[in-house]
């Protein structure tokens, strides 16, 4: 049953049928009156979302520009920036800097551990010029949450760094208070936490950010957010925006406001300790360190060699529920459930259900039928 396909996969994740509805609905003119109202209204649930009094601002495109959109806002030619890098979007923050000639040290992790809070003190304590740390929160390939709020820490006692993250699979799963925390730029994506199809990507900027706006001479034109920022205070677009996701975004956001932060992010913890717990159940390995999964995507390590690859068709094929594979040197070593956005307890069981048949089809299923099952079930009635 190809139509009936569940996805969980770190994005594209599933949508809501309120959302596929306001999806498809006549475009309208993006200066109309009735589409400003739509520009204010997302725009508050925006700042709601990333808890935050500064700006968000919405651009049509994929995460990536949003990503792209905070560094050439913010940043100078040649200027020192810090990028923690311990996977694959780790690693893209560091192409799109160095892409724009910027003056770029690593600081890495080993795929699978998180990033040491520590290493960007000695940097930063060392070193007055440093202009931007940036770091990705959830890292999607490997599973790990970064200490996003430790190193922000840090940044906000540097007199001339500001804090850029990619909370691409972290908003709208975990709490990330923009201001408690002092991040200065945050990027993300519409196809993660938001519920909604690809197309829209999100920038939120800090008071210190539009300082550093100020003296930043990267050249930009599409993703100039000045442009954005005069627009969006009058409740417009510089640029024809994606309208029916515009429509898409304001349910969404409307969905997530009834749930409420604190259900949202509880839901994503309980999914992420129900897998965890399967998966310890029936002898696979985590992938992450103890302690530093991300909620909204679980990595793990096939036992008996089976290659990874191989779950993942069955369980696509046998049951209808895709999920991600290994990235780059992880290919068919891990496949990555994906538990982000618009998942219920249901999806958990029948992902879990489907791991366990599949490796008992194999025949390396060393427990019991349903023991993993039982381990997610326990947790999800309990919490
Ligand atoms: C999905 C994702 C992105 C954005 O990717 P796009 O394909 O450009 O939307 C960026 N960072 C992380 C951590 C992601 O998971």
């Amino acid at each position: 049953m190809k139509e009936k396909l569940t996805l969980m996969i770190p994005g594209p994740t599933p949508v809501p049928e309120r959302v596929l509805k306001a999806l498809g609905k006549h475009p309208i003119g993006h200066r109309s009156p009735e589409f400003q109202e739509i520009v204010k209204s997302t725009t508050n649930l925006l700042k709601w979302l990333h808890q935050t009094k500064g700006d968000v601002l919405t651009i049509t495109g994929s995460g990536t520009a949003a990503m792209e959109a905070g560094i050439i806002n913010t940043l100078s030619k040649g200027d020192k920036v810090i990028c923690g890098e311990n996977g694959k979007f780790g690693e893209r923050w560091v192409k799109v800097a160095k892409a724009y000639g910027l003056n770029v040290t690593t600081v890495k992790a080993k795929w699978g551990e998180p990033l040491d809070p520590e290493s960007f003190k000695n940097l930063l304590n060392k070193d007055k010029d440093i202009r931007a740390v940036i770091i990705t929160h959830s890292e999607t390939s490997t599973g790990v949450i970064n200490n996003l709020e430790a190193i922000s820490k840090l940044v906000k006692s540097h007199e001339n760094a500001i804090m850029i993250a990619d909370c691409v699979t972290s908003i709208g799963a975990c709490n990330v208070p923009m201001d408690e925390w002092s991040i200065d730029v945050i990027a993300s994506g519409s196809q993660k936490g938001y519920r909604m199809p690809p197309g829209l990507s999100f920038v939120a900027m800090s008071q210190k950010a539009w300082e550093a706006n100020e003296r930043s001479d990267l050249p930009k034109f599409y993703l100039d957010l000045r442009s954005y920022k005069k627009a969006a205070d009058k409740n417009s677009n510089p640029y024809t925006p994606g309208v029916n996701l515009y429509f898409a975004l304001e349910e969404a956001l409307k969905i997530m406001k009834e749930e409420g932060l604190e259900a949202i992010f509880k839901r994503h913890n309980r999914h992420m300790q129900a897998i965890q717990e399967a998966v310890n159940a029936i002898g696979l390995t985590l992938f992450a360190k103890e302690g530093y999964g991300s909620p909204s995507i679980t990595s793990v390590i096939p036992n008996n060699d089976i290659n990874a690859e191989e779950i993942r068709k069955y369980i696509k094929n046998k049951f209808d529920i895709l999920i991600a594979g290994g990235q780059d040197h992880l290919k068919g070593k891990v496949f990555r459930i994906g538990h982000l956005g618009f998942i219920n307890d249901r999806d958990i069981i029948t992902v879990i259900a489907a791991l366990e048949a599949s490796l008992d089809h194999m025949g390396v299923l060393n427990k019991p039928l349903g023991t993993g099952v039982a381990a997610a079930t326990k947790i999800l009635i309990n919490n």
